[in-house]
Protein backbone atom coordinates (compact mmCIF):
# COMPACT_ATOMS: atom_id res chain seq x y z
CA UNK A 1 0.00 0.00 0.00
CA UNK A 2 1.45 3.53 -1.15
CA UNK A 3 1.14 6.23 1.91
CA UNK A 4 1.99 10.13 1.68
CA UNK A 5 3.17 11.65 4.35
CA UNK A 6 0.90 13.31 6.17
CA UNK A 7 0.90 17.36 6.14
CA UNK A 8 -0.51 20.70 7.16
CA UNK A 9 -3.84 19.60 7.58
CA UNK A 10 -4.16 16.11 7.38
CA UNK A 11 -5.99 13.95 10.07
CA UNK A 12 -4.23 11.40 11.92
CA UNK A 13 -5.23 9.61 14.69
CA UNK A 14 -2.13 8.29 17.15
CA UNK A 15 -3.57 5.02 19.36
CA UNK A 16 -1.69 5.10 22.55
CA UNK A 17 -0.37 7.79 25.05
CA UNK A 18 2.84 6.20 26.24
CA UNK A 19 5.83 7.22 25.29
CA UNK A 20 5.76 6.79 21.86
CA UNK A 21 2.22 7.62 20.95
CA UNK A 22 2.90 11.10 22.51
CA UNK A 23 6.00 11.71 20.83
CA UNK A 24 4.37 10.97 17.43
CA UNK A 25 1.36 13.38 18.41
CA UNK A 26 4.19 16.13 19.07
CA UNK A 27 5.80 16.11 16.11
CA UNK A 28 2.50 15.40 14.10
CA UNK A 29 1.46 18.99 15.84
CA UNK A 30 4.83 19.97 14.58
CA UNK A 31 4.11 19.67 10.78
CA UNK A 32 0.42 21.34 11.43
CA UNK A 33 -1.37 18.02 11.10
CA UNK A 34 -4.93 17.89 12.27
CA UNK A 35 -4.12 15.48 15.47
CA UNK A 36 -6.19 13.27 17.58
CA UNK A 37 -5.21 11.00 20.60
CA UNK A 38 -7.34 8.00 21.51
CA UNK A 39 -6.30 5.65 24.66
CA UNK A 40 -8.04 3.06 26.41
CA UNK A 41 -5.95 2.91 30.10
CA UNK A 42 -6.29 5.49 32.68
CA UNK A 43 -3.83 6.57 34.90
CA UNK A 44 -2.93 10.06 36.55
CA UNK A 45 0.87 9.31 34.52
CA UNK A 46 -1.38 9.32 31.11
CA UNK A 47 -4.01 12.08 32.23
CA UNK A 48 -1.06 14.62 32.51
CA UNK A 49 0.00 13.26 28.89
CA UNK A 50 -3.55 14.13 27.82
CA UNK A 51 -3.55 17.28 29.76
CA UNK A 52 -0.17 18.36 27.94
CA UNK A 53 -1.40 17.52 24.78
CA UNK A 54 -4.87 19.02 25.20
CA UNK A 55 -3.44 22.41 25.75
CA UNK A 56 -1.36 22.21 22.94
CA UNK A 57 -4.53 21.44 20.69
CA UNK A 58 -4.73 17.94 19.99
CA UNK A 59 -8.00 16.36 20.68
CA UNK A 60 -7.71 13.60 23.04
CA UNK A 61 -9.65 10.72 24.71
CA UNK A 62 -8.56 7.97 27.11
CA UNK A 63 -10.39 5.72 29.04
CA UNK A 64 -11.91 4.63 26.01
CA UNK A 65 -11.61 3.80 22.38
CA UNK A 66 -14.56 5.32 19.78
CA UNK A 67 -14.96 4.79 16.29
CA UNK A 68 -15.83 8.24 15.57
CA UNK A 69 -12.02 8.90 16.95
CA UNK A 70 -10.44 6.61 14.01
CA UNK A 71 -13.13 7.28 11.43
CA UNK A 72 -12.55 10.41 9.13
CA UNK A 73 -8.63 10.02 9.57
CA UNK A 74 -6.29 9.57 6.82
CA UNK A 75 -3.65 8.06 8.77
CA UNK A 76 -3.43 5.76 11.90
CA UNK A 77 -0.23 5.59 13.87
CA UNK A 78 0.22 3.24 16.65
CA UNK A 79 1.96 3.10 19.85
CA UNK A 80 4.35 -0.24 20.03
CA UNK A 81 2.45 -1.64 22.68
CA UNK A 82 -1.07 -1.35 20.79
CA UNK A 83 -1.37 -5.11 19.40
CA UNK A 84 -2.58 -5.85 16.13
CA UNK A 85 -6.23 -6.86 17.56
CA UNK A 86 -6.77 -3.94 19.69
CA UNK A 87 -10.39 -2.27 18.33
CA UNK A 88 -9.04 1.14 16.65
CA UNK A 89 -6.60 -0.92 14.33
CA UNK A 90 -9.39 -3.08 13.29
CA UNK A 91 -11.88 -0.18 12.99
CA UNK A 92 -9.09 1.50 10.54
CA UNK A 93 -8.60 -1.83 8.64
CA UNK A 94 -12.28 -1.93 7.79
CA UNK A 95 -12.24 1.85 6.76
CA UNK A 96 -9.06 1.26 4.13
CA UNK A 97 -7.33 3.63 6.47
CA UNK A 98 -3.48 2.90 6.71
CA UNK A 99 -2.02 2.19 9.73
CA UNK A 100 1.79 2.58 10.80
CA UNK A 101 3.46 2.62 13.56
CA UNK A 102 5.39 5.58 15.37
CA UNK A 103 8.92 4.41 14.04
CA UNK A 104 7.82 4.18 10.40
CA UNK A 105 5.94 7.61 10.62
CA UNK A 106 9.39 8.89 12.32
CA UNK A 107 11.53 7.49 9.14
CA UNK A 108 9.52 9.87 6.83
CA UNK A 109 11.04 12.58 8.22
CA UNK A 110 14.48 11.53 9.77
CA UNK A 111 16.87 13.33 6.93
CA UNK A 112 20.06 11.32 8.75
CA UNK A 113 21.69 8.09 8.08
CA UNK A 114 19.05 5.38 9.84
CA UNK A 115 21.18 2.07 11.35
CA UNK A 116 19.05 -0.22 12.56
CA UNK A 117 19.57 -2.81 15.26
CA UNK A 118 17.04 -5.59 16.13
CA UNK A 119 17.14 -9.17 18.00
CA UNK A 120 15.56 -11.12 20.89
CA UNK A 121 18.49 -10.26 23.18
CA UNK A 122 21.31 -7.62 23.35
CA UNK A 123 20.11 -4.95 21.27
CA UNK A 124 20.12 -1.95 23.94
CA UNK A 125 23.50 -3.28 24.52
CA UNK A 126 24.74 -3.17 21.12
CA UNK A 127 23.42 0.26 20.21
CA UNK A 128 24.79 2.14 23.23
CA UNK A 129 27.96 0.11 21.99
CA UNK A 130 27.90 1.52 19.21
CA UNK A 131 27.03 4.96 19.78
CA UNK A 132 30.12 5.01 21.93
CA UNK A 133 32.34 3.90 19.46
CA UNK A 134 30.91 6.49 16.64
CA UNK A 135 31.29 9.38 19.25
CA UNK A 136 35.07 8.30 19.99
CA UNK A 137 35.77 8.36 16.54
CA UNK A 138 34.10 12.13 15.81
CA UNK A 139 30.98 11.05 14.28
CA UNK A 140 27.59 13.06 15.28
CA UNK A 141 25.61 10.02 16.44
CA UNK A 142 22.07 9.24 18.23
CA UNK A 143 20.82 6.53 20.16
CA UNK A 144 17.28 5.99 19.71
CA UNK A 145 13.76 4.19 19.33
CA UNK A 146 12.78 1.03 21.62
CA UNK A 147 16.36 1.76 23.85
CA UNK A 148 13.22 4.63 25.81
CA UNK A 149 13.44 7.81 23.41
CA UNK A 150 10.94 7.44 20.47
CA UNK A 151 12.72 8.25 17.03
CA UNK A 152 10.06 11.21 16.77
CA UNK A 153 10.43 13.17 19.80
CA UNK A 154 14.40 13.09 17.76
CA UNK A 155 13.88 14.61 14.89
CA UNK A 156 14.50 17.84 15.58
CA UNK A 157 17.60 17.07 16.59
CA UNK A 158 18.93 14.88 13.56
CA UNK A 159 20.96 16.53 10.34
CA UNK A 160 21.91 15.14 7.26
CA UNK A 161 25.52 13.65 8.70
CA UNK A 162 24.16 12.39 11.76
CA UNK A 163 23.91 8.64 12.05
CA UNK A 164 20.81 7.39 14.14
CA UNK A 165 21.60 4.19 15.66
CA UNK A 166 17.60 2.88 16.17
CA UNK A 167 17.02 -0.25 18.16
CA UNK A 168 14.02 -1.88 16.83
CA UNK A 169 11.08 -3.77 18.51
CA UNK A 170 9.57 -6.80 16.61
CA UNK A 171 6.35 -4.63 17.57
CA UNK A 172 7.74 -2.13 15.69
CA UNK A 173 8.62 -3.97 13.18
CA UNK A 174 5.15 -5.39 12.62
CA UNK A 175 3.62 -1.98 12.25
CA UNK A 176 6.41 -1.10 9.63
CA UNK A 177 5.61 -0.39 6.15
CA UNK A 178 8.58 0.88 4.01
CA UNK A 179 11.27 1.27 6.76
CA UNK A 180 14.33 0.80 5.53
CA UNK A 181 17.91 1.15 7.16
CA UNK A 182 21.30 1.95 5.57
CA UNK A 183 22.34 -0.78 7.55
CA UNK A 184 19.66 -3.48 9.45
CA UNK A 185 21.81 -5.78 11.86
CA UNK A 186 19.87 -9.15 13.09
CA UNK A 187 21.38 -10.01 16.57
CA UNK A 188 19.92 -13.23 17.50
CA UNK A 189 15.93 -14.35 16.80
CA UNK A 190 15.22 -17.07 19.78
CA UNK A 191 11.82 -17.38 21.68
CA UNK A 192 10.35 -13.92 22.78
CA UNK A 193 6.93 -12.84 22.85
CA UNK A 194 5.25 -15.74 21.63
CA UNK A 195 2.00 -14.67 23.51
CA UNK A 196 1.76 -11.74 20.99
CA UNK A 197 3.45 -13.05 17.79
CA UNK A 198 1.54 -16.37 18.10
CA UNK A 199 4.47 -18.67 16.87
CA UNK A 200 8.19 -18.60 16.17
CA UNK A 201 7.81 -18.24 12.86
CA UNK A 202 5.47 -15.32 12.87
CA UNK A 203 7.67 -14.14 15.32
CA UNK A 204 10.76 -14.35 12.66
CA UNK A 205 9.11 -13.13 9.94
CA UNK A 206 8.19 -9.96 11.93
CA UNK A 207 12.27 -9.65 12.41
CA UNK A 208 12.65 -10.45 8.18
CA UNK A 209 10.46 -7.14 7.80
CA UNK A 210 13.72 -5.39 8.64
CA UNK A 211 15.00 -6.14 4.81
CA UNK A 212 12.01 -5.94 3.45
CA UNK A 213 12.45 -2.43 1.71
CA UNK A 214 16.52 -2.45 1.70
CA UNK A 215 18.05 -1.19 -1.60
CA UNK A 216 20.95 -2.55 -3.30
CA UNK A 217 23.74 -1.05 -2.23
CA UNK A 218 21.86 -0.99 1.75
CA UNK A 219 23.86 -3.77 4.40
CA UNK A 220 21.89 -6.55 6.32
CA UNK A 221 24.62 -7.77 9.60
CA UNK A 222 23.87 -11.61 10.95
CA UNK A 223 25.20 -13.39 13.55
CA UNK A 224 26.35 -16.70 11.50
CA UNK A 225 26.23 -18.40 15.20
CA UNK A 226 22.53 -18.04 15.49
CA UNK A 227 20.13 -20.34 13.48
CA UNK A 228 17.26 -17.72 13.90
CA UNK A 229 19.47 -14.77 12.46
CA UNK A 230 21.42 -16.38 10.05
CA UNK A 231 18.15 -18.35 8.87
CA UNK A 232 17.12 -14.54 7.53
CA UNK A 233 19.86 -14.87 5.04
CA UNK A 234 17.39 -15.69 2.22
CA UNK A 235 15.50 -12.56 2.70
CA UNK A 236 18.53 -9.94 2.19
CA UNK A 237 17.87 -7.49 -0.56
CA UNK A 238 21.47 -5.97 -0.72
CA UNK A 239 24.71 -6.69 0.36
CA UNK A 240 25.69 -9.50 3.41
CA UNK A 241 28.22 -9.33 6.36
CA UNK A 242 28.38 -11.67 9.27
CA UNK A 243 30.04 -11.84 12.79
CA UNK A 244 30.84 -15.04 14.41
CA UNK A 245 32.66 -16.54 17.19
CA UNK A 246 33.14 -20.52 15.67
CA UNK A 247 33.87 -20.14 12.06
CA UNK A 248 35.64 -17.50 9.60
CA UNK A 249 33.03 -14.98 8.40
CA UNK A 250 33.14 -11.98 6.05
CA UNK A 251 32.78 -9.45 8.48
CA UNK A 252 33.52 -9.98 12.04
CA UNK A 253 35.19 -13.03 13.78
CA UNK A 254 36.93 -15.18 16.73
CA UNK A 255 40.32 -16.22 15.08
CA UNK A 256 43.57 -16.90 17.37
CA UNK A 257 42.19 -15.72 20.24
CA UNK A 258 41.67 -12.21 18.29
CA UNK A 259 38.44 -10.60 18.09
CA UNK A 260 38.91 -9.26 14.66
CA UNK A 261 37.10 -7.25 11.66
CA UNK A 262 36.89 -9.70 8.42
CA UNK A 263 35.65 -7.14 5.84
CA UNK A 264 36.92 -6.77 2.23
CA UNK A 265 37.18 -3.10 2.74
CA UNK A 266 38.71 -2.89 5.98
CA UNK A 267 39.74 -5.73 8.33
CA UNK A 268 42.52 -5.87 11.58
CA UNK A 269 42.41 -6.88 15.15
CA UNK A 270 39.53 -5.46 17.24
CA UNK A 271 40.79 -6.55 20.79
CA UNK A 272 40.79 -9.84 22.96
CA UNK A 273 38.23 -11.62 24.19
CA UNK A 274 40.08 -11.31 27.65
CA UNK A 275 40.18 -7.71 27.20
CA UNK A 276 36.19 -7.16 27.15
CA UNK A 277 35.34 -6.16 30.67
CA UNK A 278 32.97 -8.55 31.02
CA UNK A 279 33.61 -12.87 30.29
CA UNK A 280 31.15 -14.71 27.92
CA UNK A 281 30.13 -16.09 24.63
CA UNK A 282 27.25 -12.96 24.45
CA UNK A 283 29.58 -10.19 25.24
CA UNK A 284 31.82 -11.16 22.29
CA UNK A 285 28.92 -11.40 20.00
CA UNK A 286 28.00 -7.88 20.84
CA UNK A 287 31.65 -6.80 21.12
CA UNK A 288 31.33 -8.33 16.76
CA UNK A 289 28.23 -7.01 16.02
CA UNK A 290 29.47 -3.28 17.24
CA UNK A 291 32.64 -3.43 15.82
CA UNK A 292 30.97 -4.85 12.33
CA UNK A 293 28.93 -1.92 12.01
CA UNK A 294 31.29 0.37 12.87
CA UNK A 295 33.59 -0.70 10.34
CA UNK A 296 30.64 -0.69 7.43
CA UNK A 297 30.79 2.84 8.90
CA UNK A 298 34.40 3.27 7.72
CA UNK A 299 35.94 3.26 11.65
CA UNK A 300 38.62 1.33 12.37
CA UNK A 301 38.63 -2.01 14.03
CA UNK A 302 41.56 -0.43 16.83
CA UNK A 303 38.51 2.77 17.68
CA UNK A 304 36.31 -0.02 18.80
CA UNK A 305 38.39 -1.98 20.67
CA UNK A 306 39.65 0.77 23.02
CA UNK A 307 36.66 1.69 23.62
CA UNK A 308 35.17 -2.50 24.44
CA UNK A 309 37.85 -2.48 26.55
CA UNK A 310 36.23 0.46 28.59
CA UNK A 311 32.75 -0.60 28.08
CA UNK A 312 31.59 -1.94 31.71
CA UNK A 313 27.59 -2.75 30.25
CA UNK A 314 24.23 -1.12 31.15
CA UNK A 315 23.05 -1.20 34.47
CA UNK A 316 20.38 -4.04 35.18
CA UNK A 317 22.25 -6.21 32.57
CA UNK A 318 24.64 -8.99 34.70
CA UNK A 319 25.86 -6.46 36.95
CA UNK A 320 27.22 -6.65 39.90
CA UNK A 321 25.97 -5.30 43.42
CA UNK A 322 28.09 -6.51 46.03
CA UNK A 323 29.88 -9.28 47.25
CA UNK A 324 28.75 -10.72 50.74
CA UNK A 325 30.49 -13.59 52.44
CA UNK A 326 32.13 -14.45 49.07
CA UNK A 327 28.86 -14.80 47.47
CA UNK A 328 28.50 -12.97 44.23
CA UNK A 329 25.15 -10.92 44.10
CA UNK A 330 24.55 -10.42 40.07
CA UNK A 331 21.34 -8.46 39.04
CA UNK A 332 20.14 -9.04 35.49
CA UNK A 333 16.85 -8.02 35.64
CA UNK A 334 16.38 -6.97 32.08
CA UNK A 335 16.64 -11.03 31.60
CA UNK A 336 13.02 -11.50 30.17
CA UNK A 337 13.72 -14.27 27.92
CA UNK A 338 15.16 -17.94 28.78
CA UNK A 339 17.77 -17.42 26.07
CA UNK A 340 19.20 -14.26 28.09
CA UNK A 341 18.66 -16.30 31.54
CA UNK A 342 20.96 -18.90 29.86
CA UNK A 343 23.53 -16.88 28.85
CA UNK A 344 23.51 -15.51 32.14
CA UNK A 345 24.11 -18.57 34.16
CA UNK A 346 26.85 -20.12 31.47
CA UNK A 347 28.76 -16.72 32.60
CA UNK A 348 28.28 -16.82 36.10
CA UNK A 349 31.31 -18.28 38.30
CA UNK A 350 30.30 -21.07 40.56
CA UNK A 351 27.05 -22.46 40.86
CA UNK A 352 24.23 -20.24 40.87
CA UNK A 353 21.23 -19.68 43.19
CA UNK A 354 18.87 -18.82 40.05
CA UNK A 355 16.27 -15.96 41.24
CA UNK A 356 13.06 -15.88 38.38
CA UNK A 357 9.70 -15.63 37.45
CA UNK A 358 7.45 -12.68 37.10
CA UNK A 359 4.74 -12.49 33.89
CA UNK A 360 5.43 -15.54 30.95
CA UNK A 361 5.81 -14.56 27.69
CA UNK A 362 4.89 -17.74 26.48
CA UNK A 363 8.22 -19.20 27.06
CA UNK A 364 9.76 -22.72 26.83
CA UNK A 365 11.63 -23.42 30.26
CA UNK A 366 11.96 -27.05 29.33
CA UNK A 367 14.91 -25.09 27.77
CA UNK A 368 16.67 -24.62 31.15
CA UNK A 369 16.93 -28.24 32.20
CA UNK A 370 20.65 -29.08 30.16
CA UNK A 371 22.18 -26.42 32.45
CA UNK A 372 20.31 -27.40 35.73
CA UNK A 373 24.11 -29.07 36.46
CA UNK A 374 25.31 -25.72 36.86
CA UNK A 375 22.46 -24.74 39.70
CA UNK A 376 22.42 -25.10 43.17
CA UNK A 377 18.85 -24.19 43.15
CA UNK A 378 16.38 -22.20 41.70
CA UNK A 379 13.98 -19.58 43.91
CA UNK A 380 11.04 -18.88 41.72
CA UNK A 381 8.16 -15.84 42.74
CA UNK A 382 5.83 -14.05 41.12
CA UNK A 383 2.60 -14.56 38.50
CA UNK A 384 4.02 -17.69 36.19
CA UNK A 385 7.33 -18.61 38.85
CA UNK A 386 5.46 -21.77 39.41
CA UNK A 387 5.59 -22.42 35.42
CA UNK A 388 9.57 -22.74 35.60
CA UNK A 389 9.71 -24.51 39.24
CA UNK A 390 6.82 -27.44 37.14
CA UNK A 391 9.62 -26.96 34.16
CA UNK A 392 12.30 -27.36 36.68
CA UNK A 393 11.06 -30.32 39.21
CA UNK A 394 13.05 -33.40 39.58
CA UNK A 395 16.23 -31.81 38.42
CA UNK A 396 17.07 -28.98 40.70
CA UNK A 397 15.92 -27.95 44.34
CA UNK A 398 13.14 -25.87 44.02
CA UNK A 399 12.16 -23.20 46.35
CA UNK A 400 8.97 -20.92 45.86
CA UNK A 401 8.98 -17.37 47.26
CA UNK A 402 5.92 -15.20 48.11
CA UNK A 403 8.39 -11.83 46.89
CA UNK A 404 11.70 -10.73 45.54
CA UNK A 405 12.90 -9.81 48.92
CA UNK A 406 11.71 -13.13 50.49
CA UNK A 407 13.51 -14.97 47.65
CA UNK A 408 16.54 -12.74 48.40
CA UNK A 409 16.52 -14.22 51.54
CA UNK A 410 15.75 -17.58 50.53
CA UNK A 411 18.82 -17.63 47.79
CA UNK A 412 21.52 -16.23 50.26
CA UNK A 413 20.09 -18.92 52.75
CA UNK A 414 21.27 -21.62 50.33
CA UNK A 415 24.74 -20.13 48.98
CA UNK A 416 27.88 -21.05 49.64
CA UNK A 417 30.76 -19.16 49.23
CA UNK A 418 32.39 -18.83 45.73
CA UNK A 419 28.80 -19.02 44.50
CA UNK A 420 25.95 -16.55 42.83
CA UNK A 421 22.81 -15.52 43.45
CA UNK A 422 21.36 -14.28 39.78
CA UNK A 423 18.23 -12.21 39.60
CA UNK A 424 17.73 -13.47 35.66
CA UNK A 425 13.89 -13.60 35.72
CA UNK A 426 13.33 -14.78 32.23
CA UNK A 427 9.47 -12.86 32.57
CA UNK A 428 8.62 -9.35 32.38
CA UNK A 429 8.16 -7.68 35.38
CA UNK A 430 4.90 -6.18 34.57
CA UNK A 431 2.98 -8.50 37.33
CA UNK A 432 4.68 -7.23 40.00
CA UNK A 433 6.81 -3.92 38.70
CA UNK A 434 6.48 -0.90 36.72
CA UNK A 435 9.42 -2.05 34.92
CA UNK A 436 12.47 -3.73 34.73
CA UNK A 437 14.58 -0.86 36.14
CA UNK A 438 12.20 -1.19 39.42
CA UNK A 439 12.73 -4.87 39.79
CA UNK A 440 16.34 -4.20 39.52
CA UNK A 441 16.47 -1.59 41.69
CA UNK A 442 14.53 -3.75 44.31
CA UNK A 443 16.62 -6.75 44.07
CA UNK A 444 19.67 -4.37 44.73
CA UNK A 445 17.65 -2.66 47.90
CA UNK A 446 17.41 -6.43 49.22
CA UNK A 447 21.34 -6.99 48.65
CA UNK A 448 22.51 -4.28 50.53
CA UNK A 449 19.74 -4.88 53.08
CA UNK A 450 21.96 -8.30 53.20
CA UNK A 451 25.11 -6.81 53.40
CA UNK A 452 24.50 -4.22 55.82
CA UNK A 453 23.37 -7.08 58.42
CA UNK A 454 26.34 -8.67 58.32
P1 LIG B 1 17.44 -6.06 24.68
O1 LIG B 1 17.48 -4.58 24.45
O2 LIG B 1 17.39 -6.84 23.41
O3 LIG B 1 16.45 -6.50 25.71
P2 LIG B 1 19.77 -5.87 26.46
O4 LIG B 1 21.08 -5.44 25.94
O5 LIG B 1 18.96 -4.89 27.24
O6 LIG B 1 18.92 -6.44 25.25
O7 LIG B 1 19.95 -7.19 27.33
C1 LIG B 1 18.81 -7.93 27.77
C2 LIG B 1 19.22 -9.22 28.42
O8 LIG B 1 19.87 -10.05 27.47
C3 LIG B 1 20.20 -9.07 29.56
O9 LIG B 1 19.89 -10.07 30.49
C4 LIG B 1 21.56 -9.30 28.91
O10 LIG B 1 22.51 -9.78 29.84
C5 LIG B 1 21.21 -10.36 27.88
N1 LIG B 1 22.01 -10.27 26.64
C6 LIG B 1 22.72 -9.22 26.16
N2 LIG B 1 23.27 -9.52 24.98
C7 LIG B 1 22.87 -10.78 24.67
C8 LIG B 1 23.10 -11.66 23.56
N3 LIG B 1 23.83 -11.28 22.52
N4 LIG B 1 22.52 -12.89 23.60
C9 LIG B 1 21.76 -13.28 24.65
N5 LIG B 1 21.52 -12.51 25.72
C10 LIG B 1 22.06 -11.27 25.74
Amino acid sequence: MRVSRPGPGTPVTVVGLAKSGAAAARWLLQIEASVRVTEVGVSPSLREAADALTGAGVQVEIGKHSREFVEGSRLLVVSPGVPMTAKPVQWAKEAGIPVVGEMELGSWYCSGRLVAVTGSNGKSTVVTLLGEILRAAGRDALVCGNIGNPLCGELGRIGRSTIVILEVSSFQLETSLAFHAEIGCVLNVTDNHLDRHGSFTDYQKAKARLFAHQRLNSWAVLNADDPGSIGLKTTVQGRLAAFSRTQRVEGGCLLNDQLQLTLPSLSGPICRPAQLPKQGAHHEENALAASLIAGLLGIAPEISGSVLQSFEGLPHRQQVVATVRGITFVNDSKSTTVASGLRAIQAARGKVILIAGGRDKGSDFRKLRPWTKKLRAAVLFGEDGHRIATALQGAVAVREARDLEEAVAIAYGMAREQECVLLSPMCTSFDMFRDFEERGEKFSEAVRGIACGV
